[in-house]
């Protein structure tokens, strides 16, 4: 059997896949079993920040493997100490907690809030808000806080203390917290999956006003748009909010699995020993990539993000096929007249890889992207959206 074959016999079928298997890259150009190569406009979901086969990144995972890859949370280690400094004094967030994805980062998080919220305001109060349209991850608690009902009518009874209303609708928002005992609110700055949609900074900053005033705690979900993706740090610098937990995964790890929740001054000291914990979270290998990453995040490189992503917002809008180009910095969305799918099979073939998000094409590529590559594989795009 070839790996298609093999991979069908025996892992679940969780996945819709594209018919590729990728054997092989450097950077942002991956190779198939036949050799075809392409340009990945992908980077396995905004995880592979700086590309595949990342020569830096290789060095500081691998030197750690030589050390110690794992060796769990009941010791001390340098690589999840410095990465936690880094990331706090980046954000001017006071700790953090690292997990294994993105799920679990928010995990901790709601975690984190409804403490907060018991210890503060009673037993009662652990209502977590969402928006419609977002997409917090698949365990039950990120499922149930996920806005969209395609992703719940298998998986019933959810957990309660969620619930959902309409994106950029304070209204909205602020008679929820009439009608329910709110601990927090979660959002992503720019929906991600729900279609690369970025909220109204004014909305924003309205939310986080009502959170601060009426103690309610502010979580911004940037397990897709953080770690230079939007072409800042994270993404809510942009939206002008301090939030109070900010989780955080995909490109943190650059290609290893990675989460974390940092925590704001308020919650800084809300879990004690034995309130939450993972096995493997923040290992030695995963957090020395990260800081690999991490330390090649300047402004050099997200003035190179936004720079990228303005050529990307040009060549697109108003190109025959595309109705409308979304998103922030290097996270973009594309409304085709034509189907995604269809779109993709064809941008495939020409040696192009992207993904889709909801009805619409959605470009992640690597941040360190080579201008060329980006040209040649925009272009491919626009031809295959024209009509
Ligand atoms: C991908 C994603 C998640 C889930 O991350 P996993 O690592 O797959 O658990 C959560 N929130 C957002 C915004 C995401 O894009």
């Amino acid at each position: 059997m070839n790996t298609k074959q093999t991979d069908q016999a025996y892992v679940a079928h969780t996945y819709a896949r594209f018919p590729v298997e990728i054997v092989s890259g450097r950077g942002s150009e991956v190779f198939d079993e036949t050799g075809k190569r392409y340009i990945d406009l992908t980077s396995g979901i905004g995880v592979d920040a700086f590309g595949v086969a990342d020569p830096a990144w290789i060095a500081a995972v691998t030197a750690q493997l030589g050390r110690v890859q794992h060796i769990s949370n009941l010791f001390y280690t340098a690589p999840a100490a410095n990465l936690a400094q880094l990331l706090c004094e980046r954000t001017g967030m006071k700790r953090v907690f690292f997990s294994n994805s993105g799920a679990e980062a928010n995990e901790c998080a709601i975690k984190a809030a409804r403490k907060y919220a018991a210890q503060t305001k009673g037993a009662d109060t652990y209502t977590i808000l969402t928006l419609e349209k977002s997409f917090h991850g698949r365990t039950l608690a990120t499922l149930s806080a996920t806005g969209q009902d395609k992703y719940h009518a298998q998986f019933q009874p959810l957990l309660p203390g969620f619930v959902h209303t309409p994106a950029n609708d304070l209204d909205a928002l602020k008679a929820a917290a009439e009608t329910h005992k709110l601990a927090a609110v979660m959002m992503e700055c720019v929906q991600g999956e729900g279609g690369v949609t970025a909220l109204d900074p004014a909305f924003v900053q309205g939310a986080a006003a009502f959170c601060k005033a009426n103690d309610i705690l502010l979580i911004i979900d940037e397990v897709q748009t953080g770690n230079g993706r939007t072409g800042t740090l994270y993404a809510y610098e942009q939206f002008g909010v301090k939030p109070d937990l900010v989780t955080t995964a995909k490109g943190l790890g650059g290609g290893l699995p990675l989460g974390a929740c940092l925590f704001g001054e308020k919650v800084q000291d809300v879990f004690q020993p034995g309130d939450h914990g993972s096995t493997s979270g923040g290992s030695p290998a995963a957090c020395a990539g990260a800081l690999s990453v991490l330390g090649r995040i300047d402004d050099k490189l997200l003035s190179e993000v936004r720079a990228k992503s303005a050529y990307l917002f040009e060549i697109f809008t108003g190109a025959e096929g595309i109705e409308s180009v979304s998103g922030l910095g290097l996270m973009i969305g594309l409304k085709t007249t034509k189907p995604a799918p269809e779109i993709l099979a064809a941008a495939r073939e020409r040696g192009v890889l992207a993904l889709t998000a909801k009805e619409k094409i959605r470009l992640l590529p690597a941040l360190n992207i080579p201008m060329e590559q980006l040209k040649e594989a925009a272009g491919i795009i626009v031809d295959c959206c024209k009509l």
